[in-house]
């Protein structure tokens, strides 16, 4: 096959770029549906007998006993799997700097981050070393990342892709889903990965027909927020306005609540990182991952964690802790689960009344290193709006928009739940008419 050889090429020539943690040996003899495509995982999904780090010095030599229910799927309809890709740790991150295996950078500047979790899987993508790549996304991270590599980058409907076998950050906001360059392969891969499966709870039998649907976009009705354009550069909101008029559909722009927006970042901390620290009970050196040697069983979950674990994950799971503490859970945890419900209600009335919300994937192209390091950048409103996807659980992807100085950035596109054949289908037609108008 001779384009898994430019592949394996195109990984080898970048080893020194830190995208890749590890090579799969495995040679496909099915011949599936899938059986011209070669991907990439992000290495918090299984693969078995691969080591299976999710980034994490805890993981280093972990050898997964079992396929994710994913992996499964794609390989047997043929699919070739390359390698596992670097990743912010556990997907605790969004910047490609917290992976315990060294920064993974931008595709177009070493110095600019690439954006995370799943930046590994990004860069992949972007540097042509696969067809696409698999990544996860609990906040934005398949859509930050992509929108600052200039791919596509897709979060599927809740449940649709299972998630047996890949290791949670935030069991109710995590969803798998995909890169790639072009639409025909998500397509494709889709209608392979999106099935029901027993070993997922929160798994869904959407039966959705991942064809592609020739909408006529002038029957369509799009939605942008208000609260987006507050603090973007003159720049950018530019672009976007340029962007969204190549559409000849019917645009309404709508507030959707200032202390909602702003209330964003907050709620999804106080959740993700509260169920954080509850999957990782089981990460106390006594059966997963790395041991020290102790007396009694805190001494050796204290010294194991201390010595493995990132500084970024002991703070989330410092904060998760106190926010999942006797006193704090009903203010703190379960006040956070009401205000998600308000987000979710409102998210929910908008998109009954428009088929897509449309939205900036990043506030900015990809900021530069040092900058993120010294504090200096900071999420705004039109970050905060990713989040909504996860919180709702609705389909949400980001496809290149234009240049600015010579970085990516993307534009983002979200619909109902379980719509996501739809959303593709728009997607592909508004992704042709930014290539026929704007530098991607
Ligand atoms: N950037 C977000 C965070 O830091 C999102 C991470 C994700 O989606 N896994 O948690």
């Amino acid at each position: 096959m001779i384009k898994l050889e430019f592949y394996r090429k195109n990984i080898e020539s970048n080893k020194n770029k830190n995208f890749i943690l590890s090579n799969i040996e495995y040679n496909s003899k099915k011949d599936g549906p899938l059986n011209k495509y070669c991907y990439i995982i992000k290495d918090n999904i299984s693969m078995k007998d691969t080591v299976t780090t999710a980034g994490s010095l805890f993981l280093k030599d972990y050898v997964s006993p079992y396929d994710a229910t994913v992996v499964k799927l794609l390989n047997d309809a043929g699919a070739i799997p390359l390698a596992k890709s670097n990743m912010d740790e556990f997907g605790m991150g969004g910047t490609g700097l917290y992976s315990g295996f060294g920064y993974v950078t931008n595709a177009y500047d070493e110095n600019c981050i690439s954006g995370g979790s799943s930046s590994g899987s990004a860069i992949a993508t972007a540097l042509y070393c696969c067809d696409f790549a698999l990544g996860t996304d609990t906040g934005d991270s398949i859509r930050k990342p992509a929108s600052f590599n200039a791919v596509i980058g897709y979060k599927p409907s809740y449940g649709l892709i299972s998630r047996f076998g890949v290791i949670p950050y935030s069991p109710s906001l995590d969803h798998v889903g995909l890169f790639s360059r072009k639409f025909k392969i998500l397509f494709d891969v889709m209608n392979v990965i999106a099935k029901k499966d027993e070993k997922d709870y929160s798994s869904q039998d959407a039966n959705i027909d991942f064809t592609f649907k020739n909408i006529d976009l002038s029957k369509i009705k799009f939605v942008v927020l208000n609260e987006m354009y507050e603090g973007i550069s003159d720049e950018i909101k530019e672009l976007f306005e340029k962007t969204i008029s190549l559409l000849p559909s019917k645009l309404s722009k709508v507030d959707f609540g200032k202390e909602l927006i702003e209330i964003i970042p907050s709620i999804y901390k106080i959740i993700s990182y509260s169920e954080a620290v509850s999957c990782y009970q089981s990460f106390s050196g006594m059966t997963f991952g790395e041991k020290e040697k102790g007396n009694s069983f805190e001494e050796i979950a204290r010294k194991t964690r201390s010595e493995y674990l990132g500084t970024e994950i002991k703070r989330r799971f410092t904060i998760g802790t106190y926010c999942t503490s006797f006193e704090n859970y009903e203010q703190m945890f379960l006040k956070s689960k009401k205000i998600r419900t308000l987000i979710n209600n409102r998210i929910e009335k908008i998109l009954n009344e428009n088929h897509f919300l449309i939205s900036l994937s990043s506030s900015t192209t990809a900021p530069k290193i040092n900058d993120v390091k010294s504090g200096k950048y900071n999420d705004i409103y039109a970050d905060n709006i990713l989040q909504i996807a996860n919180f709702s659980g609705y389909p949400s992807i980001t496809i290149p928009m234009g240049k600015i100085n010579g970085m990516p950035i993307g534009i983002n596109v979200t619909s109902r739940l379980n719509t996501d054949d739809y959303l593709l289908s728009f997607a592909k037609l508004f992704s042709k008419l930014i290539k026929e108008n704007n530098n991607v």
